[in-house]
Parts: structure tokens; C-alpha cells; sequence
């Protein structure tokens, strides 16, 4: 399912402020935040509000289309994200974010902070970051330095 049918799904309109914003997040390709993203969509004669950006990325937030996640040097940023259980890496040298599917491959950790904590876990926040293929040719490693 991709975002648009995810709105129709919702019975939600693709207003200017979500096309905008869901456009500037799928040419950038990293995360951005709600600044940048105002920004490029000023840049693109696009009118629309930095309140109305804050209001749009919430809003998408909560629908799954959209996750926050922390960037190397920005400390919080927005990727355009697919409905489902996904995670993003983020590569800690271009920023390059890229989902993968989750699995259910945390429910042994789960399993152990209940019972160590007693609490009911019923959500989760994963993110892993990295260098993408592309860092990778160009950093020479110095692992062994
Ligand atoms: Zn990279
Ligand atoms: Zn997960």
C-alpha cells in the first residue's frame, strides 16, 4: 500500500500542505526537519505555512507515513515512511535514510524488559545507523589504524 491509498483509505484529501510536504520527503531521500521542509517547499513556489508543516508532519506521523527519527547531526528529522511495521538505518556520514521490514525478532528482548521491569510493552522505537554502500566505497577503512 502506498501513501495515496493509504489517505483514500483514511478518507482523507490530498490537501496542498500534504502533497507538499509528502513531495519534498520523497526527493530528499534523508531526514529533514520541519524547517528544511518549509524551506524546499518555499523554494518550490509552494505556499504553505511553517505551522501548517508542524500540523502536516503530526498528522502523517500518526497515520504511519511519516516517521521521526534521529539523524547524525540533526538531532530529529522526518522520512517519508511505508504503512507497516518498518525501521529505518540512517547513514551517519550523508544521511541517507533506508526502511527495512520489521520482524518480530525483539520479542525475546521484550520478553526479558517485562520481566525485569514489570512493565507492558506495547510499542518500540528502533533505529539503526551506519554507512550506506555508497560511504562505504568512499571511506577507506581505518578500522585497523
Ligand atoms: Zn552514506
Ligand atoms: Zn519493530
Amino acid at each position: 500500500m502506498n501513501w495515496q491509498d493509504k489517505l483514500n483509505k483514511e478518507g482523507l484529501r490530498l490537501t496542498t500542505p500534504r502533497r507538499v510536504v509528502i513531495s519534498v520527503l520523497e526527493a530528499a531521500g534523508v531526514p529533514l526537519s520541519p524547517q528544511t521542509i518549509h524551506q524546499r517547499s518555499l523554494d518550490a513556489d509552494e505556499e504553505i505555512g511553517l505551522v501548517s508543516v508542524y500540523r502536516t508532519l503530526e498528522m502523517l506521523t500518526d497515520l504511519g507515513l511519516v516517521r521521526r527519527v534521529h539523524g547524525h547531526e540533526a538531532c530529529l528529522g522526518y522520512v517519508l515512511a511505508s504503512p507497516g511495521h518498518h525501521h529505518h538505518l540512517v547513514c551517519r556520514s550523508c544521511s541517507t535514510a533506508v526502511e527495512f521490514s520489521g520482524m518480530d525478532d525483539l520479542s525475546t528482548l521484550i520478553d526479558h524488559i517485562q520481566e525485569e521491569t514489570g512493565f507492558l510493552v506495547d510499542e518500540h522505537m528502533l533505529q539503526f545507523s551506519g554507512l550506506c554502500p555508497q560511504c562505504r566505497k568512499r571511506t577507506p577503512h581505518h578500522d585497523q589504524d
